[in-house]
């Protein structure tokens, strides 16, 4: 496994598509970089998720402790509650096409997002065909072929999401968190095509208790990266793409430096046949700085 750094970049809500990708285009191409863009084709329903939240244990402190009382502008933070839910492809699917067209790598972030997020586990098989069959119609309408990579909402996983995707042909996934790249298995099947996990905390995680200013935060995650390694870190629209892009300005000069940054592709290209790479079991387990569980890849 050859060492590198990767961006994949998470597209969650309408305004992280329209406001925050063509800030990470921008400072994409002022770096010479490439990225791995997973974009949730469906609903914007973000109200319904810091609903969620707001019930959560734990919460309001990491809320206090952040100080940060919302990456989200208002109007997501009310998506799908008072505000009606926004189509994030359909009603702007120029942005998906810029985002292609600009050279960088495409997939798919399921359909509805929050759905996803929250019932994953409870959707049966045909529920599951349900979310991504019509988020890999509309991809394929919007750019013009099939997407290749996916990438869970929220990290959730389950034998039937494993399942689904594999049948609808995507070539590889990333919808773990873990260390490198591996053949996943859940619920008693194992995935025909790689996942390459994210092994870097994400900003939310770590605002606060590594930093709080750009160069405190880029600084913490300079020390995170194994140059040796494989590095996936994932990165949101509306997180790096809006108030935290000075901070991956600086991550992304200092990175440079360390080693390659790559895409998704290029690694997936690279891997052994799927027969070849290590089978490692997909499980829910719980993240320091996250609520919640997220699919994390368990040591084989
Ligand atoms: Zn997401």
């Amino acid at each position: 496994m050859s060492p590198g750094f990767v961006l994949k970049v998470d597209v969650d809500t309408h305004v992280g598509l329209r406001d925050g990708a063509p800030r990470l285009l921008e400072l994409f191409a002022r770096h010479g970089v490439r990225a791995s863009w997973f974009v949730a084709m469906g609903p914007d329903r973000t109200g319904r998720a810091v609903a969620r939240a707001f019930r959560q244990p734990g919460f309001l402190a990491k809320m206090l402790r952040s100080r940060a009382p919302s990456l989200y502008p208002l109007s997501t933070m009310l998506r799908g509650t008072l505000l009606p839910s926004v189509a994030i492809v359909a009603s702007q699917p120029e942005r998906l096409r810029d985002i292609d067209a600009a050279g960088h790598e495409v997939g798919v972030h399921g359909f509805d997002h929050v759905r996803w997020h929250d019932a994953l586990a409870r959707l049966t098989l045909d529920e599951v065909r349900a979310q991504l069959g019509p988020a890999t119609d509309l991809f394929t309408s919007v750019v013009g072929r099939r997407p290749a990579g996916f990438a869970a909402p929220g990290w959730q996983c389950t034998g039937n999401s494993l399942r689904v995707v594999d049948e609808l042909g995507y070539r590889y996934r990333s919808d773990t968190r873990g260390t490198r790249p591996y053949r996943p298995t859940a619920d008693g099947y194992t995935s025909s095509i790689p996942e390459i996990p994210t092994t870097l905390p994400t900003l939310d995680e770590v605002i606060g208790a590594a930093g709080r200013t750009p160069a405190e935060l880029a600084r913490a995650y300079q020390t995170w990266i194994v140059p040796e390694e494989l590095n996936v870190h994932t990165i949101h629209t509306e997180v790096e793409g809006g108030p935290y892009l000075e901070q991956l300005d600086l991550l992304l000069s200092r990175v440079k430096d360390l080693l390659p940054v790559r895409t998704l592709g290029e690694i997936a290209a690279e891997l052994p046949d799927t027969d070849d790479l290590p089978v490692a079991t997909v499980r829910p387990g719980t993240l320091p700085g996250r609520g919640g569980t997220v699919a994390c890849q368990v040591a084989s």
